[in-house]
């Protein structure tokens, strides 16, 4: 499959894309009301990238007012559900054909691989569409019990109007993880992406429109977090905001949705998850699943398995293991490669504090094993190698804050309660995972690590039918699943008595 996707072959697409960088509102690509924009720098070379729009509350209220105009209407959650279906399964079967095309705007935008971006983040946004596309038909409403002379309705209805608000590090997959149950549920969205991630949001809605679903129900507009995510979150006609970032701006959501309206939110925040690996786990596959779940996206991920909790007997031979897969396995290049594994950082702040909070570590006294040095500077780009860091204790700053790069912090334990009071001492809990052969330990651990997923000898498996998301400070509201749909609904009750 891959052999005609050489470095070459996306240059060549690259020289004749043109980005669109306009806001999408009401089904049409407009400028900013303050004709303002900014230009992105690309993270693979730090080269100018594209030109976006710069929207601020005007643009967000015009967005606002036609999505509420689409819902108000019914021209989309009153229409039949099998055409719905229909609608959305062509959506995703756009979004499938324009799979290079928007695998290179993620890949300039974010950095990541090019082949990452097409195989991973491209395929789950569709699958991701799809999965509420198939729901819409085969949602049924309840009768509650009455006596004989009244009919009561549970209707579960959509909210109105969501503002989904998102991060940079999986853009396409977290839209696709919102839109797609928000849409199938009848509801109309205000997107609005990461600064740094904006291109395949604004195709993503364009494609929308050509798939059917009409103008206003998805609308997106780019622009800073301050200047049109904040007047998103205050507005007053919108019903529910469902974030995806940072625990620190997830606490300002909820502040806004307080001061506002009290409309609802949804928060999918930070993690620092951990992967216990006891004496009696299989090495090897705990060396790999550690490196994949911590380095993957150079540990852009919100559920990295960033501290490693080893038992004290084995850390030595775990880490030496975890060095030989990194090396062999999880080639670090330019996102062009064909065998590139994980690619740049998301900006050169970003990577200037990835190296400040490693820098801090060692200050600290952790002692690196391997790797955490910047990388690549001659292609101008933000990378940072993989890297493990040993003589860490659970409250040091490695082990306690998101650092959000590929850096891996390995703390011992001798015992079973040890380990699990390391695993639940942070403020976080999105996953974690054990390692042992012992399948007793291996559920009492995963029943009490307090996180919303725990793996069992194996990280980051998943697919649709799993929710997704945090308990503590990791957030709380799940994407994914069929249960992910009743987020964006509520219950009207219809009593009619005879
Ligand atoms: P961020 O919180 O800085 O930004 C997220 C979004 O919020 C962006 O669109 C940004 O523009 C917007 N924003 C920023 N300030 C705002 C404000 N005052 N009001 C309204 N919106 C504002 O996060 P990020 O740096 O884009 O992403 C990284 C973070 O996201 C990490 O903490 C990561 O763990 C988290 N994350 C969580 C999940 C999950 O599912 N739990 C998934 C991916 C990322």
């Amino acid at each position: 499959m891959t052999t005609h996707y050489t470095r070459a072959h996306w240059e060549d697409r690259l020289s004749t894309l043109v980005p669109n960088g306009r806001l999408f509102i009401d089904g049409k690509a407009e400028d900013a009301a303050s004709g303002e924009t900014f230009t992105r720098i690309r993270p693979m070379d730090g080269k100018p990238g594209a030109v976006l729009a710069r929207g601020n509350a005007a643009d967000i209220d015009r967005a606002v007012k036609s999505a509420r105009k689409a819902f108000e209407s019914g021209i989309w959650r009153h229409r039949e559900p099998l055409e719905k279906k229909k609608i959305m399964l062509k959506w995703a079967e756009l979004i499938r054909a324009h799979g290079e095309e928007l695998a290179l705007l993620e890949t300039l935008d974010v950095g990541k691989p090019v082949m990452a971006s097409l195989t991973v983040d491209v395929r789950l946004c569709a699958d991701g569409i799809q999965f509420y596309a198939e729901m819409i038909d085969k949602l049924y409403d309840e009768i509650a019990p009455t006596g004989p002379n009244a009919r009561a309705l549970v209707r579960k209805v959509p909210l109105g109007v969501i503002g989904a608000i998102t991060p940079w590090n999986y853009p396409m997959i977290i839209d696709a993880w919102k839109l797609g149950p928000a849409i199938a549920a009848g509801n109309s969205v205000v997107l609005k992406p990461a600064e740094q991630s904006s291109l395949t949001a604004i195709r993503l809605a364009e494609l929308a429109v050509e798939a059917g679903i009409p103008t206003g129900v998805f609308n997106v507009v780019t622009g800073y977090g301050e200047e049109t995510g904040k007047p998103l979150a205050l507005h007053m006609d919108v019903d529910m905001i469902a974030f995806t970032g940072s625990t620190e701006v997830g606490k300002l959501i909820m502040g806004y949705a307080a001061q506002s309206n009290i409309k609802r939110v949804a928060l999918e925040l930070g993690g620092k998850s951990p992967l216990v690996v006891f004496e009696d786990a299989d090495l090897d596959a705990a060396a790999s699943a550690a490196a994949w779940g911590c380095f993957y996206n150079s540990g852009e991920t919100c559920h990295a398995s960033t501290r490693l909790l080893v038992h004290r007997s084995v850390q030595d031979a775990l880490i030496e293991k975890i060095r030989a897969v990194t090396a062999s396995d999880i080639t670090l290049a330019h996102p062009f490669e064909p065998g590139a594994q994980i690619g740049a950082l998301i900006e050169e702040a970003h990577m200037e504090k990835v190296l400040s909070m490693i820098a801090a570590g060692e200050k600290e006294g952790a002692r690196r094993a391997f790797g955490a040095e910047r990388v690549l500077s001659e292609t101008g780009g933000f990378y940072v190698s993989p890297g493990v860091f040993v003589d860490t204790t659970n409250d040091m700053s490695l082990a306690r804050q998101e650092i959000f790069g590929p850096v891996l912090a390995a703390i011992p334990f001798d015992t079973e309660e040890e380990a699990l009071a390391l695993a639940n001492d942070t403020i976080y809990g999105l996953a974690g995972a054990v390692f042992t052969r012992d399948m007793g330990r291996a559920h009492r651990m995963s029943e009490a690590i307090h996180a919303g997923t725990v793996w069992i000898n194996t990280y980051d498996m998943s697919n649709f039918s799993t929710p997704f998301g945090g308990f503590k400070q990791s957030g709380f509201g799940r994407d994914r699943s069929v249960h992910a749909i009743d987020k964006y609904c509520d219950y009207k009750t219809i009593w009619q008595q005879f």
